[in-house]
């Protein structure tokens, strides 16, 4: 079912009162939480990128199959990349192939370059720093393969890192579930400070944040999600972007 997005006047209003909320007060340290995946960053590039590359290696072995994967643009893909190339009719064994190469490139550091940021992630994530909020970048990327190539892209899009008050909190294994890594992590955000705000692109975790920090907006970037993810709690404000008004 789609979701029912903020109007652009309550979505401008949303992220306003975040701003506000992210200014120091009191003893605490505010702290303002995003994921990378879907949320701050568009990573259908990326996967377009491996692709392509994957289409070069199949131009004399699987021509017809190379030629579609050529020209697969990020509107075409769906959340599973198995979903994407069953629809472009690949068989069976295409398909868990070519799994297998997205697979082994997707979740590793040298391809992170492609991933573009949302509109007005960069934009927003800065005026939260600049307003004297902790920046937390909250990711089921995992540490020991996609740390640096996390950094990395995000220092070069320009969002702030390598700055006192911005941290990137990784996975500690790629095996671990996603969401149960949020689950026992997001509380140890608190060391940081008080949470003021969280944004996260699967319903799931915008649900558990909700339960461990019930005074924090917490915001559903609505881009993709994990198939068969549970409704969203009501209370989470919907949106699809960071663009605000000037
Ligand atoms: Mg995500």
């Amino acid at each position: 079912m789609p979701y029912t997005r903020l109007a652009f006047d309550q979505q401008n209003a949303l992220l306003r009162r975040i701003l506000d909320r992210a200014r120091p007060s009191g003893s605490s340290a505010k702290v303002v939480v995003f994921d990378l995946d879907g949320t701050l960053l568009d990573n259908r590039p990326r996967t377009c990128a491996i692709l392509r590359e994957l289409s070069r290696e199949w131009a004399s072995l699987h021509p017809a199959e190379s030629a579609l994967l050529a020209k697969i643009g990020p509107e075409q893909l769906e959340y599973l990349v198995s979903d994407s190339l069953t629809k472009l009719e690949f068989s069976p064994a295409r398909v868990a192939e070519a799994c297998a190469y997205w697979k082994a490139h997707f979740f590793a550091d040298d391809h992170i370059r492609f991933d573009q940021p949302l509109p007005g992630a960069v934009e927003f994530t800065r005026a939260c720093y600049e307003s004297g909020a902790i920046i937390a970048y909250f990711t089921g990327r995992d540490l020991p393969q996609m740390s640096v190539g996390s950094w990395k892209s995000l220092r070069d899009l320009g969002f702030p890192i390598g700055v006192p008050g911005a941290e990137l909190v990784l996975k500690p294994a790629f095996e671990m579930p996603d969401a149960d890594f949020k689950r026992e992590y997001g509380p140890r955000l608190a060391r940081l400070g008080e949470v003021v705000a969280v944004f996260d692109n699967e319903p799931g975790n915008c649900n558990v944040i909700l339960d461990q920090f019930g005074s924090a907006e917490c915001v559903f970037v609505d881009t993709q999600h994990f198939p068969g993810a549970p409704a969203l709690d009501p209370r989470v404000h919907v949106v699809g972007d960071f663009a605000m008004g000037g």
